[in-house]
């Protein structure tokens, strides 16, 4: 058994020597994850599952497949966890069980497993790809992407500080994920293909590499701005039209319209965070734009990111953004974030020089209604389980969805069918905690509000000069460092 200590500040770099003895490892993890403490940056947070052959905690740490001389060695590794009081599983750390910090486990496993590397060298910041099962193409593609996005994000944001950081590339049987722990990266992906930024695999790089740049404890702003930025580098890596990388925006403002209720953009902790946030970011852009030239949202950030760096850190927080700002767009950025109930894009859209058309909306779509009724905000497309729920759902993370009305399902595309052709109540089958239990719903009826709220915003273009519009023009020079 290979012990992992905390030691609290052990470096990535350090490399733990591979035990004597050949093919006889096992590795048992303790592992404490907490939430918040684990790094300046929330990511989505969710129990470990296993990935193509170790285990993944998204959005914390990447464990891989470990193998000496080829074969693989960690099968019967346990991985335990315990999560904080209130969480799904805070019985699962045995007692007397010492847990260790996460960095220290990553770089343990990292250490002890077979691994391909690449630097990625930039001035003084230097940027390590280290991958244990891509194939070299793939990692190839992937340090294209993060050499672009670097070089759009420095011109966007300003110079990195220098020093080192860790990009983790892994596969998992399916979907993409990524996530940030301190310096270091995790993405995820069952698919490689990262000939896009816009393509959703594409989209994770660039987020995470944002967070390089952006994140703090509210997820608003540590989030929202960071997915703002995100779509402000994929229209210029892409050298997506303006009117396109508006629409994508409009898309997710809608998905967030939804799900809110009438929570304000400051107490929510959920994926709504991302993309209400990332509305707000752009009304904001919309705004300083309007007042002047050279006036945007990137600039105050620079200016903000600047604040921080006088004090050593290396992210600005939402406090030195507000004092970045005059007074004025302070206190609009301010009533965005405290208004309950969606923000209204509407107005930030025709302050960008779009036309805005609103198109009814008669009943819901199937995956509306699935949303509606299941009362979640996130779950895995392809198993049907639960990640994120809202208040009065009957679901909680972890669940698994088998049966709607008796019909097996394996996957959300094959619930939203069943569930529109219910009438007044249906019954779904879940699996929690290895058993199978069932709950009735009734569907709901569609208020005139919630109609309001599923409908659709159409842009059109007014005129080919949109000074405003965040996405037309090139990022703002950055101010020398
Ligand atoms: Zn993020």
């Amino acid at each position: 058994m290979t012990r992992v200590d905390d030691d609290g500040e052990r470096p990535w770099s350090s490399a733990l020597p591979l035990p004597p003895g050949e093919g006889a490892i096992e590795l048992r993890y303790r592992v404490a994850l907490r939430h918040q403490a684990a790094g300046p940056v929330h990511g989505r947070d969710a129990v470990p599952r296993p990935s193509a052959g170790g285990w993944q905690l998204i959005g914390r740490a990447l464990i891989p497949a470990l193998r000496v001389d080829g074969a693989p060695v960690d099968p019967p590794a346990t991985l335990e966890l315990s999560l904080p009081e209130g969480w799904a599983r805070a019985d699962s750390l045995p007692a007397g069980a010492e847990p260790v910090s996460l960095s220290a486990l990553r770089d343990a496993v990292y250490y002890v497993g077979e691994f391909r590397r690449e630097r990625l060298a930039r001035g003084a910041v230097e940027i390590e790809i280290v991958s244990s099962d891509m194939p070299d193409a793939a990692v190839s593609e992937l340090r294209l992407l993060v050499e672009r996005t670097l070089t759009a994000g420095e011109s966007l944001l300003g110079a990195l500080p220098p020093g080192r950081r860790l990009l983790v590339y892994d596969r998992v049987p399916q979907g993409f994920e990524g996530g940030v722990l301190g310096d270091a990266i995790t993405v995820l992906s069952s698919t490689p293909d990262l000939a896009r930024a816009t393509g959703p695999e594409g989209a994770i790089v660039v987020h995470e590499l944002a967070h390089l740049w952006s994140g703090g404890s509210e997820p608003w702003f540590g989030e929202g701005f960071t997915r703002y930025f995100e779509a402000l580098l994929q229209a210029t890596l892409d050298g997506e039209e303006d009117v396109e990388a508006t629409r994508r925006l409009v898309r997710r403002h809608e998905a967030y319209m939804r799900g809110i209720g009438e929570r304000s953009l400051a107490t929510l902790d959920d994926d709504l965070a991302y993309d209400g946030g990332a509305s707000a970011a752009y009304c904001l852009d919309t705004e300083l734009r309007a007042r002047g030239a050279g006036e945007d949202v990137a600039a105050r950030f620079r200016d903000a990111r600047a604040r921080a760096r006088q004090e050593g850190r290396s992210r600005p927080s939402r406090d030195d953004f507000l004092a970045a700002l005059a007074p004025e767009p302070r206190a609009y950025l301010e009533s965005l974030v405290r208004v309950a109930g969606p923000i209204e894009l509407g107005p930030c859209l025709a302050r960008a020089g779009y036309r805005v058309e609103r198109v009814g909306y008669r009943g819901y779509t199937p995956r509306a209604l699935a949303l509606e009724l299941l009362k979640v905000t996130s779950y895995s497309m392809q198993r049907a389980e639960i990640f994120k729920t809202l208040e009065g759902s009957a679901f909680r993370a972890g669940d698994i969805i088998r049966e709607v009305d008796g019909a097996p399902v394996d996957s959300v595309p094959a619930i939203e069918p069943l569930l529109a052709l219910a009438r007044r109540r249906v019954s779904v089958t879940l699996l929690r905690d290895g058993a199978l239990q069932t709950v009735e719903l009734p569907i709901p009826r569609v208020s005139p509000k919630e109609r309001a709220r599923h409908e659709r915003l159409t842009i059109a273009e007014l005129d080919a000069s949109h000074a405003a519009s965040p996405f037309s023009t090139a990022p703002s020079a950055s101010a020398p460092e």
